[in-house]
């Protein structure tokens, strides 16, 4: 059974693939702005962490990671619902808000791990290249990081909105860095009374916040593909993993996802908690997005066959 239809140029695919190999070194100069995050959550060790600073890094988090896990993943990669054009906008500023490139540049290397996913082609598997670059070294490596995406989601280069923000792609997030530190700064002069500092503020507000957002994000693509469970016997390495979908709002489900990516809903039950898809039917239920995609009668009973022989 064919699992994705997306607009994909297949002359672009092999370009990309026969240039795989070279040039893929991780890079020092071109990762300063990634190693400066990290580098952001230091300060913690001597401001430490108060309930409003805790409430404030939940409130970036939530939001940054549906721009993520709705938007990016679920949509520009893998159009399991449709929208508005611009509740897709918005879709895509609150996912460049967390610093991770643009939607285009996002989804172009998601389409590509799932077309190769775990062969020499894939660009992040942990079968082939082992655990640090599937975690992160590959999106550390210049040829990866700089990966024109025009031709890999055809479908999404005729809005001249998402172009820019592909083209530009330091536009959102350091609007974004300049606000925390203006809200930061403003919340902890104005409201004294919580006891916090401007810094306290921006280092969970922003600095944790980002960077958790990034780790449990390439822990999809590292641990959902090495530790869990595998309901489908999919052709890659990918498992259900408990932790990931708890702390990636759904997106641990992953042998759920590769068996059928273009679900809106990655936890095929209601155990499976998937706050993302939950977010998705209640966004639905005022209009904001409609047609989300379910998985067909045939994956659920492939998935009862799997239970009734043991495996
Ligand atoms: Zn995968
Ligand atoms: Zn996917």
């Amino acid at each position: 059974m064919k699992t994705s239809t997306l607009p994909v140029n297949t002359d672009v695919l092999e370009t990309f693939q026969t240039s795989l190999g070279k040039n893929e070194q991780i890079e020092f100069w071109g990762n300063i702005p990634f190693i400066l995050l990290h580098v952001g959550c230091i300060p913690v060790l001597w401001c430490g962490v108060t309930p409003a600073a805790f409430v404030l890094f939940l409130v970036t988090l939530i939001p940054r990671m549906f721009g993520l896990t709705g938007g990016y993943h679920r949509y520009f990669s893998h159009r399991s619902y449709k929208t508005s054009r611009a509740f897709q906008f918005a879709l895509a500023v609150l996912g460049c808000s967390a610093f991770q490139k643009d939607p285009l540049w996002w989804a172009a290397h998601h389409r590509h791990h799932h077309r190769y996913a775990d062969t020499k082609l894939d660009t992040h598997p942990p079968s082939q290249r082992g655990f640090f670059w599937a975690h992160m070294g590959w999106v550390m490596c210049k040829k990866n990081a700089n990966l024109k995406p025009d031709d890999l989601v055809p479908d999404f280069m005729r809005y001249p909105e998402l172009v820019y923000l592909n083209r530009h792609q330091k536009v959102v997030p350091l609007t974004f860095l300049a606000f925390m530190a203006l809200l930061s700064y403003g919340l902890a002069y104005f409201f004294p009374g919580l006891q916090t500092s401007g810094l306290q503020f921006l280092v969970w507000g922003f600095s944790i916040s980002t960077v958790f957002l990034h780790h449990v994000t390439f822990c999809v693509n590292s641990f959902a593909h090495i530790a869990g469970s595998r309901r489908f016997e999919t052709k890659d390495t990918s498992r259900n993993n408990l932790w990931v979908a708890l702390l990636t709002m759904g997106e641990g489900w992953h042998n759920n996802h590769h068996r059928f990516p273009s679900s809106e809903r990655q936890g095929f039950y209601w155990w499976e908690l998937d706050m993302t898809h939950l977010i998705l039917k209640t966004l639905s239920w005022f209009g904001l997005v409609w047609d989300l995609k379910v998985p067909p009668a045939e994956v659920y009973e492939e998935a009862k066959r799997r239970v009734t022989r043991g495996a």
